[in-house]
């Protein structure tokens, strides 16, 4: 199968969080199992060796009074080709989100990804056709990703895409990262980007305003999200970010298949835990105490991931012989609340801001615990890189943390962490004391550290069910609601 993925970043050319890994590794996944995948993604600005790529196309897109200018360049990942689009007013950008303008610029994105499919062909027709695939460049089915890429099927709708036998006969599939960003817009987006308001081409309003990502619910062949626990939960009105009603009406093909992690980039170290907590505590500039428990936390400092239970309990928590490194920018509250803990108690705080790749492995290999108590969490994929490293998660049991992490059972020994439920600090305290109480226990502490280490959290059994969903997308995109989609796998909803 030919697989077009469009999203806004791919690891490791650009990344911002856990949407970049999934392109920079499903994509390589699905070809070792045969498969023709390609990822389109913009081309911003600080990508490194950007200008270095070779350009394979130059093309106009027809925009509303204009044209605009793209360029296509390219480089290789893993076997697979990964496009970069520029143009200059509204792709060539330094950072991949954060503009006034974000939802004109990704739709223009989309339309310049569906226009790219045209001229890809020359460039495409290096790779071996399958049976079954017409057309040089054309996939026969395109992934997009989250509301950055939704566009692209509100214009699959439209003339003259939908009147194009090489576009019509396209499936589609929208996977969501995350519901809480959907593109929303004032309804003069329109006008601007070549699209009109119309039940046909399923834009909604949502509270008067254009919401792209509900655009792309309802448009898609069939949408899918990142963890099975997390597409049950959107689907109420405490986790569907108003959205729920949109996705109750595509239950029938609302599927949610597990990320897997990018298993080279992530392989465990060889040295032991022992000798990698001692490097990171020096590093840090915290005592090296290998009897002290060391947790940690790597991530985007947002609501989302559970900051708020921090100031609770972060006086009763340093009151004990622990050390707590925190990785991670975002909300300046959060960002000073860690600040301050490192001002007060240097020699159990570590707190480090930016975007630090290597000092986030340097983390996830030398710590003990790994701390995330998301308020909710699509998948997550802190605690799986934390678990191939032999660092034990301590997580709220919600969206893909509930699929990834269980608790640990005394009896049983089975288990790879500790989790919690009521969003609240006394349970998120509790569950870092019991992981505790099992650290001072020596052969408990083994188990559950093996436990997670013999995991599998690769894409070994995800990207498979991938390739079932397309397969269901594509008979959905030609037979429709005629026929039953999904019927047998467990990660599927049923009606
Ligand atoms: P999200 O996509 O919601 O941010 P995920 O857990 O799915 O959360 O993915 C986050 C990814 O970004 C992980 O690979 C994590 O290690 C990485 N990451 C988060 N913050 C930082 C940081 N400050 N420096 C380096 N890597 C980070």
């Amino acid at each position: 199968m030919r697989i077009a993925f469009i999203a806004a970043e791919a690891s490791p050319f650009i990344k911002v969080g856990g949407l970049g890994d999934v392109i920079g590794s499903l994509p390589p996944a699905l070809r070792q199992l045969g498969h023709q995948p390609f990822v389109l993604i913009p081309a911003c600005s600080s990508i490194p060796g950007l200008a270095e790529m070779m350009v394979v196309g130059e093309f106009c897109v027809p925009w509303p009074g204009s044209e605009e200018l793209v360029r296509i360049h390219k480089a290789m990942h893993s076997g697979v080709p990964y496009y970069f689009l520029e143009n200059g007013r509204y792709l060539s950008r330094e950072r991949v989100y954060g503009y006034p303008d974000d939802a004109e610029r990704f739709a223009f994105f989309s339309r310049a990804a569906l226009e790219s499919l045209r001229i890809m062909g020359t460039d495409l027709k290096s790779v071996p056709i399958m049976e079954g695939s017409m057309g040089a460049g054309f996939p026969d089915l395109v992934h997009v990703h989250d509301w950055h890429a939704s566009p692209v099927l509100l214009y699959l709708k439209t003339p003259p895409y939908c009147e194009n036998p090489a576009y019509t006969r396209i499936a589609t599939v929208l996977t969501i990262h995350n519901l809480s960003f959907q593109g929303i817009a004032d309804p003069d987006l329109l006008p601007k980007v070549g699209l009109a308001l119309s039940p046909d081409n399923a834009l909604s309003e949502f509270s008067g305003r254009i919401n792209l990502m509900t655009g792309g619910i309802k448009s898609a062949d069939t949408v899918g999200t990142v963890s099975p626990t997390y597409a049950r939960e959107i689907l109420t009105p405490e986790m569907g970010c108003g959205l729920e009603v949109a996705l109750s009406s595509r239950r029938r093909v609302l599927f949610g298949i597990l990320n897997g992690i990018d298993t080279e980039e992530f392989a465990p170290p060889f040295q032991s835990k022992r000798l990698l907590k001692a490097q990171l505590q020096a590093s840090l500039g915290l005592p090296v105490r290998e009897e002290v428990p060391l947790l940690a936390v790597v991530s985007r400092l947002s609501e989302q991931k559970g900051f708020d239970l921090f100031p609770p309990i972060l006086d009763s928590l340093l009151a004990e012989e622990v050390q707590l490194v925190v990785l991670g920018t975002g909300d300046e509250r959060y960002e000073r609340l860690f600040r301050e803990a490192t001002e007060q108690c240097p020699a159990k705080v570590s707190a480090n801001g930016g975007f630090n790749a290597p000092l986030a492995k340097q983390i996830y290999a030398g710590a003990d615990l790994f701390l995330m108590p998301s308020r909710f969490e699509p998948c997550g994929l802190g605690q799986m890189i934390a678990l191939r490293y032999g660092t034990v998660p301590v997580v709220r049991r919600t969206g893909g943390l509930a699929d990834t992490v269980f608790e640990y059972n005394e009896e049983s020994q089975e288990g790879n962490g500790f989790l919690f439920a009521p969003y609240q600090p006394s349970a998120f305290l509790s569950a870092i004391r019991r992981a505790f109480s099992f650290y001072k226990q020596e052969t408990h502490w083994e188990r559950i550290v093996s436990n997670g280490l013999t995991g599998d959290y690769s894409w070994a059994s995800s990207a498979p069910r991938y390739i079932e969903a397309y397969q269901n997308s594509l008979r959905q995109h030609r037979y429709g609601d005629r026929f039953p989609v999904f019927m047998g796998t467990e990660l599927i909803l049923s009606p």
